[in-house]
């Protein structure tokens, strides 16, 4: 006899293997970051229909760039530097066993604020002779880190915060230190206390960590295909070079160190070595 305990159980399995495979499914599909092809930002590019189920080579002023599977087709995931020129740009695409071709997308125009910022420590602004030297070491050390290329099928680009705050600095400011220019602001400053958590925002390996002159406290996290996040002005660093790290998994603290005028998170998204806008790549509001 099928009594209605039964029938009721039954249900509830549907249920769960119904929940299953949407769960299994969803991580099938990627959430590509937001299509914003301006200086700093991401080009999303959904590479011609083909019958090859391995992933296409496909390369952006020679550096090789991210291709996820979006549904049937392939996508190519551009970062684009800060200092592109807007106008007509290509990609080259390689599929196995077929003849290699270019793709065009557009860059468009984007104006960033200005920002002016007072350093009280004046070599953070106009370093010693010694102290370049040691600038140089350092961007080896953290280019090195940004460019590298590790092949990642299950890559997600979805971020969480790495720590919940205001975000005080956006990204692509052009600034001024004590009324000198330098460089546009290449990542995103999030204000919070020194010694709040700092976490994954997706998994990833540590790539690098360091003590450097402007950034202070560094850890770099690998994602996968060209996409690389740094955290700077770090106060404790809890991870080694080599480690896995899970979404959500702590990693350090937020400091003050390096050229800094308070504590906070100064984030950095880099893709296929390009600093992209963080906030691109956030399923999470502050
Ligand atoms: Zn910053």
């Amino acid at each position: 006899m099928y009594c209605r305990r039964e029938s009721k159980r039954l249900m509830k399995s549907i249920r769960f293997l119904i929940l299953l495979l949407v769960l299994a499914l969803s991580n099938l599909v990627h959430a590509l970051p937001k299509h914003s092809p301006i200086p700093g930002g991401v080009a999303i590019i959904q590479l011609d229909k083909s019958d090859d189920h391995t992933r296409p080579v496909v390369t952006y002023n020679k550096r090789r760039v991210m291709v996820v599977r979006d549904k049937e087709n392939w996508v190519a995931v551009v970062g684009i530097g800060l200092t592109a020129k807007t106008g007509r740009q290509s990609i080259k695409i390689k599929s196995s066993g077929e003849i290699p071709y270019t793709k065009h997308f557009t860059v468009k125009p984007k104006k960033y604020k200005t920002q002016h910022l007072n350093i009280k420590n004046k070599r953070k602004v106009n370093p010693t002779a010694k102290d370049l030297e040691r600038i140089y070491a350092d961007k080896k050390e953290i280019i090195g880190a940004l460019k590298h290329w590790s092949d990642n099928n299950a890559i997600t680009t979805e971020f969480i915060l790495p720590v919940k705050g205001p975000f005080t600095s956006p990204f692509g400011l052009r600034r001024f230190f004590n009324n000198q220019p330098r460089k546009p602001h290449s990542g995103l400053d999030i204000a919070a206390a020194e010694g709040t958590p700092l976490i994954a925002p997706a998994d990833g390996i540590v790539i690098e960590t360091g003590d450097y002159f402007f950034n202070g406290n560094s850890v770099m996290i690998d994602h996968g295909q060209g996409l690389v996040t740094m955290y700077s002005h770090m106060n404790s660093i809890n991870v080694k070079t080599g480690q896995k790290l899970k979404r959500g998994e702590k990693f350090g603290s937020v400091g003050q160190t390096g050229r800094v005028t308070g504590a906070h998170l100064h984030w950095t998204v880099s893709l296929n070595n390009q600093r992209v806008d963080p906030k691109l790549f956030l399923v999470e509001k502050p």
